[in-house]
């Protein structure tokens, strides 16, 4: 009556088949039972944080809080995680504890392990639903809880960055491998969104948390990412030159997600920055109105860019801001702007 499915992250290209269930036709996928929609009945969970593993109040903990927070702060989701305590230094994948952990079992490439129980039979009536979704993380490697290091997709690997991951296959979600997402097979999936380094699910991830919980509330953000994807659910920071001449062209990659209930029509700005920070007042050197995007998209596109020829030599980034005419009202307007993963010599 009930079984258990193993998710986990790998750290390789090594894509670990998630064992049970059926895949939808539509972008995210998720378990069905009989053409329903396998999820947690009650629309929340618990999280019951090992205090052993992870201190209450350690940055482990605040880490793990952030990535709950982020998916609870999808909107058009109804879906909640709530912080527990699990202080008795053991789990049980059938005790009804969602209990979340440091696993001296899991060796690499695996990174972390969700492993979902669930139901689906009939009697009377057909019956499905989550009953647990514990979760252990790779205590065999180190963990960086710092911001992800655009130079370093190795190990340490980041905290947040699995711990959101996971947490979309705790609240139902299996893996997409089709395109640039968080719940894509292979670290670091999606990628952290914007300057400041996000973990946020990313456009395809709250469109699958939205269909399992809908709550009909609406959401309009846009979002900017040095990722895009490489097939097979792996993925790579974007390109752009290291070095280039005063008044040549050049091509960067550049990528965004709309995470919005609805599609999105904004203007995408190109600067010239002296630091990493793009901003209005660095030099706009290229603009793409009409940039649009449909609920849950994410892409990755080339642009030509040509190089001021009055610059004086010297280091600079490139990057964009979405929606650099602020004509869209977003929930977040701290993830519009992205410098490119690497700064540019100019000669
Ligand atoms: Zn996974």
């Amino acid at each position: 009556m009930s079984r258990t499915s193993r998710s986990t992250l790998a750290a390789t290209a090594l894509c670990l088949a998630t064992l049970l269930g059926v895949s939808s036709v539509e972008a995210y996928t998720y378990r069905a039972c009989d053409g329903n929609r396998i999820r947690w009945d009650r629309q929340w969970d618990n999280r019951w944080i090992s205090t052993t593993s992870f201190p209450p109040g350690s940055a482990w903990d605040a880490r793990y809080q952030n990535a709950m927070w982020h998916w609870n702060n999808v909107r058009g989701s109804a879906f909640n995680f709530f912080v527990m305590r699990d202080t008795d230094g053991t789990h049980n994948e059938s005790n009804g504890r969602s209990e979340v952990y440091l696993d001296n079992s899991i060796t690499l490439p695996t990174l972390a392990v969700t492993l979902v129980r669930y139901h689906c039979y009939w009697f009377f009536g057909l019956h499905y639903g989550i009953d647990e979704a514990d979760m252990g993380f790779n205590n065999n490697i180190g963990w960086n809880l710092g911001q992800l290091n655009y130079s370093n997709l190795g190990l340490p690997v980041s905290f947040e960055g699995v711990a959101l991951h996971e947490l979309g296959h705790a609240l139902g979600l299996k893996h997409e491998d089709r395109w640039l997402a968080t719940m894509n097979s292979n670290y670091p999936a999606a990628g952290p969104l914007g300057h400041w380094r996000e973990w946020d699910p990313s456009g395809d991830d709250r469109e699958g948390s939205r269909l399992l919980y809908p709550d009909g509330i609406g959401e309009v953000d846009i979002a900017g990412s040095v990722f895009r994807s490489i097939g097979g659910g792996s993925s790579a920071l974007v390109t752009s030159p290291a070095s280039a001449a005063r008044g040549s062209t050049i091509n960067i990659q550049f990528t965004f997600s709309n995470l919005s209930t609805t599609t999105q029509t904004f203007n995408i700005g190109f600067y010239l920055s002296s630091n990493d920070f793009i901003s209005k007042f660095d030099r706009l050197i290229g603009t793409n109105t009409g940039a649009w995007g449909s609920p849950g998209f994410t892409g990755t596109f080339t642009r030509s860019l040509t190089i001021p020829g009055d610059i004086a030599p010297g280091q600079y980034w490139l990057g964009f801001i979405v929606d650099n005419s602020e004509t869209t009202g977003e929930a977040n307007e701290t993830n519009n702007n992205m410098e490119m993963p690497r700064p540019i010599q100019i000669n």
